[in-house]
Order: structure tokens, then sequence, then C-alpha cells
């Protein structure tokens, strides 16, 4: 069984690269990039083996990402547009430093 594991995710690799879709980062042979289901068939989540069956066969159903990237994707696609509209703005705010306390 860990042999056929093995070889099924050397199938995986070998299909989607070893880059995540979101951010880039490439697996160096240190960890395994996650595949996101961007639907479920019957709305049924699949083990790890099944699931890299699903994507061997049907590559355009999923996007291979890293762990941040999939807890990011899995969080957000639970919010309503506002909450993503808010969520962007304070991430902008964020960014641009504005209300830095100075000392
Ligand atoms: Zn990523």
């Amino acid at each position: 069984m860990k042999e056929y594991l093995f070889r099924q995710s050397l199938k995986v690799e070998a299909l989607f690269g070893d880059t995540c879709f979101c951010c880039g980062v490439q697996t160096q042979g240190k960890r395994r990039l996650h595949l996101h289901h961007l639907s479920y068939p019957n709305g049924h989540h699949t083990n790890t083996s099944a699931t890299r069956n699903e994507a061997l066969r049907t590559p355009e159903r999923f996007r291979q990402v890293c762990y941040p990237c999939h807890s990011a994707i899995t969080r957000l696609s639970t919010m309503t547009p506002e909450t993503l509209e808010r969520i962007e703005l304070v991430v902008k705010e964020t960014k641009e430093g504005k209300w830095l306390w100075r000392v």
C-alpha cells in the first residue's frame, strides 16, 4: 500500500508539477502539496488516495496548492462577498502600514 501511494504521488507530481498554483512555493522534495477540489462530486469529500485518483482522471477539477494557501482558500470560500471585500480592505490597510504606532 505504501508503495502504491508513493507511485500515485509521483504521478500527481508529474501531472501537476511541484509548485503551488497560488503562491508558487515549490516542494523541493520536502513536503507534499495539497489537491484542492474546485467542486466535489455529489458533495462528498474523499480520502487522499481517492482524491489523487480523481485528480489524475479529471485534473481540470483541481488546483495544487500549499498548506497555507489551501487553508486560506477553504476559509475564504465560506465568506460572503461583503466579508471578502472588508478583508481585502484590511489587508491593503495593513500592507500600507497607515496606522503604525510611533513612539
Ligand atoms: Zn501556496
